[in-house]
């Protein structure tokens, strides 16, 4: 379980021309289990990416190494041409239920956060901080509850205070660990068109997710993962039928859809003879 405060970075420059993110030949290893099989992909400034991929596909491992919470047994991340660790301007926002909502902060203080390892050590926000933080929160329709404890809010609003959270810290490349799970679909409207917004700010932003319909409706590229990399493209490419039984084994059923992207009906259970294992 990770406490509000543990979710800090501290300032890196970004190297000139560099891609905004790039993975090469990951691989992770629980103990002896692979959890990510060299992994390699390159992500541009201001893209969009949902991660899909069935339970256990290695999602959360990805952006925890990308975040540099994980470090990875084999392979690089770069972020603007530097590893990951303790970088800025990566804003990581984990699945609900590895947070410690418990934890007695208010929705600004969860925001101020964001700008913790601008503000430096032992020393207090000054007016420009306090100016971010409300900016951010505006950004997310959130000012108005800005006061409450982070605890009292629905799971909707708890995202958009993460994202007010990543947007306080300047954050350029957004992971988001799972965020339509728990969320109506005026929720998920929302926070789409929050992440409309940021696309026009130039921010990358990769979305774990189950919901393939999401992915293909709202997404630049579907990144389709069971601990090795099998697509990574536009929906309609990356999301083939071909693909979708690599990444789902037998436990997938492909349907005809409309358009290009086929209708799937998928077993919320994991993928024994497929990709990885
Ligand atoms: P996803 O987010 O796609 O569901 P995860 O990255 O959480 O996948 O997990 C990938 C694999 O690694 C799974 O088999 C999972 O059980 C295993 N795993 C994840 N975290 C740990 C951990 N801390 N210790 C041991 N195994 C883990």
């Amino acid at each position: 379980m990770q406490t509000l405060q543990q979710l800090r970075y501290t300032p890196v420059d970004h190297a000139p021309d560099a891609p905004g993110l790039v993975a090469e030949g990951l691989t992770v290893y629980y103990n002896t289990i692979p959890a990510l099989l060299d992994v390699s992909f390159a992500i541009g400034v201001g893209e969009r990416v949902a991660v899909v991929g069935p339970n256990g596909a290695g999602k959360s491992t990805l952006f925890k190494v990308i975040a540099g919470i994980l470090r990875p047994t084999a392979g690089t991340v770069r972020v603007f041409g530097h590893p990951p660790g303790a970088h800025l301007c990566i804003g990581y926002v984990p699945q609900r239920s590895q947070i410690d909502w418990s934890f007695p902060v208010t929705v600004t203080d969860v925001v101020m956060m964001g700008r913790s390892a601008k503000i430096g050590l032992f020393r207090w926000p000054r007016s420009r901080d306090w100016a971010i933080v409300r900016h951010a929160l505006r950004q997310v329709d959130m000012e108005a509850l800005a006061d409450r404890p982070i605890g009292e809010l629905s799971g909707g609003q708890q995202q958009r205070v993460f994202l007010a959270r990543a947007l306080a810290q300047e954050a350029e490349i957004l992971l988001l660990d799972e965020p339509l799970t728990g969320l109506d679909t005026p929720g998920q409207e929302t926070l789409f068109a929050i992440l409309d917004r940021l696309r026009a700010q130039g921010i990358i932003v990769l979305v774990a997710t189950h919901d393939l319909d999401q992915a293909a409706a709202h997404f630049d590229r579907v990144m389709l993962l069971n601990r090795r990399l099998i697509a990574l493209g536009p929906p309609a490419e990356a999301l083939s039928p071909a693909h979708l039984l690599r990444a789902y084994g037998g436990h997938l059923h492909v349907l005809p859809g409309e358009g290009e992207t086929p209708a799937v009906v998928l077993a919320d259970t994991c993928c024994e003879g497929s990709e990885g294992r």
